[in-house]
């Protein structure tokens, strides 16, 4: 089975810098959860593979890029639970897998490639499912990204378990499901501000509007990413900001979400975005599995 550190620990970091502009920062450390499943992965399959459970069903199918950290937390539980996982990758096969592709092998997850082009069009398209039905026989989908509204709901847990007041919460937004979780289980004078790791959001803000339940954006915004380029794009200025903040506040960081997320929340800081005395709880959500696929990658 697997072995959560579930409720995870609050970091408080300090410095210099924060002291004098009188802001309290606090991480939540889901990053800490599992060595190997990254973050909120775990809280977003918890009822899908609960809900796969009460179905009978004992094979689970889910779709990613060849980077996935959904896929490789997925592939992970899924074996350890003794469940069958089937991922659906975008992307033409590569002879030689990358570093999380063939962890998702040897977790004895099946992979199924759809083209880039098809993929986009047709992600859930009839064909598409037939071919799968016809492959592997029936199977419980979870979305990709786990973005559905039981993956919304174990995200609605993370804060639950903490007994202190805050003014702002912070996370990364892929698909906007962990964001949904979080805004459906805010205080109303709380406000949620969703970094994400790339230019367009529309999808997400859809997405993060269906998963809380339609709650208007009075209390959530979603800051899209202006500095590097887009989605894994990176440049020697947030890795250098990556090194210098494990240094300080010995917190790592990954180059997809969490660095980009402290770098824009840093520079909110800076200009003082935030009015003294705030305190802002920052979800880490995990990532660093990503970070040898990226090694690899670059
Ligand atoms: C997957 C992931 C996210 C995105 O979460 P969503 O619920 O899809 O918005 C954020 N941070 C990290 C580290 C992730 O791996």
């Amino acid at each position: 089975m697997l072995n959560l550190n579930i409720p995870t620990s609050i970091t408080k970091i300090n410095s210099d810098f924060l002291q004098k502009k009188s802001i309290k920062v606090f991480i939540k450390r889901d990053d800490l959860i599992h060595d190997v499943i990254s973050g909120n992965k775990w809280r977003k399959l918890k009822y899908n593979l609960i809900e796969a459970n009460l179905r009978g069903h004992d094979n689970i199918l889910s779709f990613g890029g060849a980077y996935s950290n959904h896929l490789h937390a997925l592939s992970y539980a899924c074996n350890k639970m003794s469940l069958k996982s089937i991922g659906v990758i975008r992307g033409e096969k590569k002879t030689n897998l990358n570093s999380t592709l063939s962890f998702c092998q040897n977790n004895n997850m099946s992979l199924y490639y759809v083209s880039r082009s098809d993929y986009r069009d047709h992600k859930y398209s009839k064909d598409l499912m037939q071919d799968l039905q016809n492959t592997f026989g029936d199977y419980y989908i979870i979305p990709e990204g786990g973005c559905n509204l039981l993956g919304a709901k174990g995200c609605s847990e993370i804060l639950e378990e903490i007994d202190f007041d805050f003014d702002f919460v912070c996370c990364a937004v892929g698909t906007g499901c962990t964001a949904s979780g979080l805004i459906n289980s805010m205080k109303p004078h709380q406000y949620l501000l969703g970094f994400c790791p790339f230019k367009k959001v529309f999808e997400q803000k859809q997405n993060i509007l269906q998963f809380s339940n339609l709650k208007p954006s009075s209390n959530w915004k979603l800051i899209p990413d202006t500095d590097f380029g887009g989605f894994g794009k990176i440049n020697v200025n947030l890795s250098n900001f990556i090194r210098e903040f494990n240094l300080e506040y010995n917190v790592k960081l990954d180059l997809v979400y969490m660095g980009k997320l402290f770098y824009y929340l840093f520079h909110l800081i800076k200009n003082d975005f935030f009015n003294k005395h705030t305190r802002i709880l920052v979800l880490h959500s995990g990532g660093l599995q990503g970070l040898s696929g990226f090694n690899f990658k670059y």
